[in-house]
């Protein structure tokens, strides 16, 4: 099943099922749903509702803008230089570990929400990924049974200032990539069971309607499975917690020209089985 976030009446992230362009809010579904609900707790207590028993009449049109599907994770992961191909194109080392670095949860955007183009980098870079939301706590686990604790995949989008990430002193990845509205990410979660064999999944990113990356994730460095046991050596990971996975070649930067995104531009970060998330810039 797929499970969106939209604006409730009350002005509060409301979870709705996400269907074909449709949704139902998961209120209307199920009864005596508490305010304050946890999207994963009830997932793991069993109880999401069977999408195929919601009656035609609860669904209607999914607005245009959308919510982050999980609209604040305890910690949002990303996995830089994940793709071989993407590590020689801008002439890195195959890395020997995982990359990691991470964005702040005042980054992160809805399906349709505007990527805020900052006034103090001229160098601001598309990178399509595959998300990986987390579903239980974990804490040293083996490679064997990460996908265990995997609620479900979403698509991001890990924009990037490259005049910050690169070339200051001592790195600054974190700034580079987490300006306000720099990690867009949906449009929903789709489910782990409707995505089996997230090792060959085909990533591509639209750049006002043109193929700029177009990959799959068979060709990750280090596959979602062992990221996701590396990262629960050091960390406890919880469920929300996001992984951005890395991303393909074809990112502007390494083009020559080099292509960097601008005002009016749509940038569209579509994956296979799970969706296709859109933003304009501003
Ligand atoms: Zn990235």
């Amino acid at each position: 099943m797929s499970v969106c976030c939209i604006n409730g009446p009350d002005g509060r992230p409301q979870y709705a099922l996400y269907r074909d362009g449709q949704i139902c809010p998961l209120r209307n579904v199920i009864q005596d749903l508490a305010d304050d609900f946890n999207l994963f707790e009830l997932a793991a207590a069993g109880g999401l509702p069977d999408v195929s028993t919601v009656q035609p009449g609860l669904w209607s049109a999914a607005p245009d803008v959308l919510l982050p599907p999980v609209p604040k994770p305890e910690k949002v992961f990303c996995i830089g230089l994940n793709y071989r191909d993407h590590a020689i194109e801008t002439n890195s080392p195959i890395p020997s570990e995982p990359v990691v670095f991470s964005k702040f949860n005042t980054a992160l955007i809805g399906h349709g929400q505007s990527i805020q183009l900052p006034s103090i980098s001229s160098k601001v870079d598309y990178e399509a990924e595959l998300v990986v939301v987390i579903g239980r706590q974990a804490k040293n686990i083996s490679a064997d049974e990460a996908l265990e604790y995997v609620f479900g995949y979403t698509c991001g989008h890990d924009v990037s200032a490259r005049d910050w990430q690169k070339g200051r002193p001592g790195g600054q990845w974190l700034l580079g990539k987490s300006f306000d509205t720099f990690a867009p990410v949906g449009p929903c979660i789709v489910t782990r069971d409707e995505l089996p064999d997230p090792a060959d999944v085909r990533v591509r990113m639209k750049l006002n309607g043109e193929v700029v990356q177009d990959s799959t994730t068979a060709q990750l460095i280090f596959d979602i499975p062992t990221t996701i046991a590396h990262l629960s050596k050091f960390i406890t990971l919880a469920p929300g917690d996001l992984i951005f996975t890395g991303t393909p070649p074809g990112v502007g930067d390494a083009k020559d020209p080099p292509v960097y995104l601008k005002p009016g531009d749509h940038c569209s970060v579509i994956i296979d089985g799970v969706g296709t998330l859109t933003n304009p810039c501003q």
